[in-house]
């Protein structure tokens, strides 16, 4: 029987560009038809993995929700038209306060939407404005409302942590004002300056002298922690965090190696042990899917450490029984040397036939993680 499969759906719109967005996104929504238009080519083009079930469906952008509702209703209904896509199948969409229309909001209900994901990014009126974001916290409740209204009951809120200019105090009044609203999940990603963004030219331009040095950023990590734990969210992976029983599926899919088709700008797919992405360029409007910016066949190896250090980003960490089951091999015969060493340093556990990092060891997982790469 065919393993289910997870969709992801990428919409590059937004109002503006945020200074620290690095991702396939940019102002404005001029191309909307004939991007959609494309993307509908995509789908109604794929062979591989049609007619399979999709147990998660996930539209991210970019700003899904800044393009007229009716977009994405035609969407989910050409996905449908390729996947089995039942009311039990996850299906999240992010979008951005202050481009959320009432209207709007039952149109999505309509199309099967019944996860959101609400990039919040603070509620520091002044970091907001330094990010580069067009809403105020005033906006994220007057959305936040909204939703709840609309009867929608999974809603995660992004947050960012090690913002410039912001301390312990600032994060703590952020998170603190999210757990209010009481979301199913809170993501708090940190801050990460990536090339070719604002963010960056103004590093390089040494006009950004106040962000957290890393004792700072591994204070915050541990308070976003221990106040999450406090009111009741499990930290699952490195940076997530939810309520019992609502872990976002699609998501976990990435870590645990499951099979997803990436339709869209950039978007990345993995189907058995081909993994692809499309071009990030809008060349992708007249090849929809025909341009790609990467495509290999992942090696054995490459597999082993994918399967280590995408595992071992969840709390749960990774089962030395499924390693065995997936390669063939006992997991202590290829990285003994390694788990030996992280578990001796004190940042990896093992327990109940799994190897997992604990506190520690998921704070500098940056710096463990690279160890399990052949
Ligand atoms: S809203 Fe999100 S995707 Fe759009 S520019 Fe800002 S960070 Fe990037």
């Amino acid at each position: 029987m065919e393993k289910n499969i997870g969709i992801y759906v990428h919409i590059p719109f937004c109002v503006r560009k945020c200074r620290y967005c690095d991702f396939p996104s940019f102002a404005g929504t001029d191309n909307v038809e004939i991007y959609f238009d494309a993307l509908k080519s995509e789908i109604r083009n794929e062979r591989d993995t049609r007619g399979r079930t999709a147990d998660t469906v996930y539209l991210g952008g970019g700003t899904p929700s800044c393009v007229p509702p009716l977009y994405i209703e035609n969407l989910m209904t050409e996905l449908k038209k390729t996947y089995a896509i039942s009311e039990n199948t996850e299906i999240s969409m992010e979008m951005n306060p202050g481009t959320v229309e009432k209207d709007a909001l039952s149109v999505y209900r309509r199309a099967g939407i019944n996860r959101l994901s609400l990039g919040c990014q603070s509620f520091n009126d002044k970091s907001l404005k330094r990010l580069g974001r067009i809403h105020s916290s005033e906006d994220i409740i007057k959305t936040w409302d909204l939703l709840r209204a609309e009867g929608f009951e999974n809603i995660n809120l992004d947050l960012i942590s090690s913002l410039p200019g912001e301390g312990l105090k600032d994060m703590e009044f952020s998170l603190k004002k999210a757990i209010e609203l009481q979301p199913e999940h809170i993501s708090v990603y940190s801050l990460i300056i990536e090339e070719g963004t604002e963010f960056r030219r103004l590093l390089d331009a040494g006009e950004m002298k106040d962000l957290p040095d890393e004792e700072e950023q591994a204070e915050m990590d541990s308070l976003v922690n221990s106040i999450l734990r406090e009111n009741k969210y499990e930290r699952y992976e490195i940076s997530n965090f939810a309520k019992e029983g609502r872990k976002c599926k699609h998501n976990l899919r990435y870590w645990e190696r499951g099979e997803y088709r990436g339709f869209g700008l950039g978007a990345a797919s993995l189907i058995g042990n081909r993994r692809f992405s499309n071009t990030r360029d809008m060349v992708y409007i007249n090849k929809p899917g025909g341009v790609l910016s990467e495509d290999r066949l992942l090696s054995r190896e490459d597999e082993m450490a994918e399967f280590m250090f995408l595992g071992l980003r969840k709390t749960e960490g990774i089962s030395s029984a499924d390693f065995c089951t997936a390669f063939g091999t006992g997991i202590e015969t290829v990285y003994g040397e390694q788990l030996k060493k992280q578990t001796a340093d004190g940042f990896m556990e093992f327990s109940g036939g799994r190897y997992f990092y604990n506190d520690r060891g998921l704070e500098i997982s940056n710096m463990l993680l690279p160890a399990f790469l052949f």
